[in-house]
């Protein structure tokens, strides 16, 4: 394995070793679980040589406090990776991702991804993701990249940023991956106790029963439900909608035909949990 923080150094060595190669990129912010490994996993798999980022990028933080509690430990992250066949990590600082600062030149137009869900609580929040992506890409520059289902708007920012810059790239949306409880895996997971790492799982549950019952009740009814069983476990729902997969549209209706997802927010123990399921 091969570990770089200078991406001049990066581009060097892909120039030399990967320059007819199919290569798979996961972009990550590091603090790595299974959730993370599955998607590299999947890159060495489907590649001829795989790279994943560990980057945790200021711009994407619309709260400084979140961004410093982030937690960050590469040692950990390299050795829990190191068997996974990865066969190049990329870990910039942030002077070597924004030697100009990290100030947005240009904004991306994305529409109305992002003044919904996530895009309505966390003001700036894709336009940072979109400028790191970018960013990464054009110093990577892969055939194939891995992202989790478990941001399901970001996959959709994403898509929209590949097709709005013409960027020679596959996204491969990747399922979320849980702990047994139902708890979606997640870096901000460290952050709970073992006691609200039990109470997390509610919120899997709670998206579980929604689903399982929209055939029969309304929607509004089970969300309101749902946010009152959250709150009996101190988890304080921000958002819990339906939204059309395609354009992730928030809608009231449960539509057999169209393919639908639950998607919530929620805060426990001041840590903010986001999750979603396909209908
Ligand atoms: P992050 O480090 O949280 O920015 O995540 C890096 C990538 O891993 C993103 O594409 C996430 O969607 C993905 N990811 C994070 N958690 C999971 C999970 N539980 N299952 C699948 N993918 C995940």
């Amino acid at each position: 394995m091969f570990i770089y923080k200078n991406k001049k150094d990066l581009r060097e060595y892909l120039d030399k070793f990967a320059p007819q190669k199919s290569l798979g990129f996961v972009p990550t912010m590091g603090a790595l679980h299974e959730g993370h490994k599955k998607l590299i996993e999947r890159a060495v798999a489907e590649n001829d040589l795989a790279i994943c980022s560990i980057f945790v990028n200021p711009t994407q933080f619309n709260d400084p406090k979140d961004y410093d509690k982030y937690p960050q430990s590469l040692d950990k992250d390299i050795e829990f990776i190191y068997n996974s066949g990865i066969q190049v990590v990329f870990a910039p600082s942030v002077n070597e991702m924004y030697p100009d600062g990290s100030k947005l030149a240009v904004r991306y137009d994305l529409g109305t991804l992002e003044t919904v869900l996530e895009g309505a609580f966390r003001p700036g929040h894709f336009q940072g993701v979109c400028q790191v992506v970018e960013n990464l890409l054009s110093i990577v520059k892969p055939n194939k990249l891995y992202m989790g289902e478990k941001d399901f708007q970001q996959i959709a920012v994403i898509q929209k940023l590949i097709a709005i810059k013409n960027i020679p790239c596959q996204l491969i949306p990747c399922p979320t991956i849980r702990e047994k409880s139902g708890l979606a895996k997640s870096s901000r997971n460290e952050r709970l106790s073992e006691e609200g790492k039990q109470k997390a799982a509610k919120i899997f549950e709670n998206l579980t029963l929604i689903k399982n019952k929209l055939d029969e009740s309304a929607f509004l009814d089970l969300k309101k439900i749902a946010i009152g069983q959250l709150r009996k476990e101190q988890i304080e729902t921000e958002y819990l909608e339906l939204i059309m997969a395609e354009d992730l549209q928030k809608t009231d209706a449960y539509i057999k035909e169209k393919a639908q997802r639950l998607i919530i927010a929620a805060y426990l123990e001041g840590v903010r949990l986001i999750d979603n399921i396909a209908i």
